[in-house]
């Protein structure tokens, strides 16, 4: 099964995509995890895409695609996946889609996290208190709520139309959320 977990920063994408690796096998792809790497390592690549992430602002389409792709062409997704804060664009739908053709797979489901923004405030400063991310402060926060609400208007509607899209309540908690999404994944797999 190929899995979108969609939401915005702080709803829980990355913890729940964890979790259904442990249970499932299904492989984690978060792009925004993979830049981390990136950064981390000093590559070239890192440097460049510190800056627009520090102001939490997306970075171009053709990086993001170019290390889904290396997954995907490594044969990652051969057990089914959870992606991660991808896609964020339409473009990148698209090219999701058609890298997935090329394996004869497809997404099944994109899950939306829903969550209030308030509780995404309190849970993104506890992050950054544990993980020390640069955009995790309350003005990256602000720019990437807000490209959230703008790409969601773009990308949702490529996955209505194809009835692919469904929502969950993020509020509760690590659990709770994770059983609402069993349930759905489930029900999704019966139908
Ligand atoms: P995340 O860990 O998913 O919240 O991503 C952190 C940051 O990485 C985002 O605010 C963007 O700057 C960048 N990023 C991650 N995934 C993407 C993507 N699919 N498209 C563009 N930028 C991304």
């Amino acid at each position: 099964m190929n899995i979108i977990l969609f939401g915005p920063p702080g709803a829980g994408k990355g913890t729940q995509a964890k979790k259904l690796e442990s249970l499932y096998g299904y492989k984690h792809l978060s792009t925004g995890d993979m830049l981390r790497a990136q950064i981390a390592q000093g590559t070239p690549l890192g440097l460049k895409a510190k800056e627009v992430m520090d102001r939490g602002e997306l970075v171009s389409d053709d990086i993001v695609i170019g290390m889904i792709k290396s997954y995907i062409d490594a044969g990652e997704c051969l057990r089914g996946a959870v992606f991660d804060g991808f896609p964020r664009t339409e473009a990148q739908a698209v090219a999701l889609d058609n890298m997935l053709d090329q394996c004869e797979q497809g997404i099944d489901i994109v899950v939306e996290i829903d969550v209030n923004d308030e509780i995404l405030i309190g849970r993104i400063l506890k992050r950054a208190e544990e993980e020390g991310r640069g955009d995790d402060n309350v003005e990256a926060f602000k720019t990437r709520l807000a490209a959230y609400r703008a790409y969601s208007g773009e990308v949702l509607p490529y996955y209505k139309e194809r009835n692919l899209h469904t929502r969950i309540d993020g509020m509760g908690s690590i659990e709770e959320v994770k059983e609402a999404l069993q349930n759905t994944l489930d029900k999704s797999q019966a139908a």
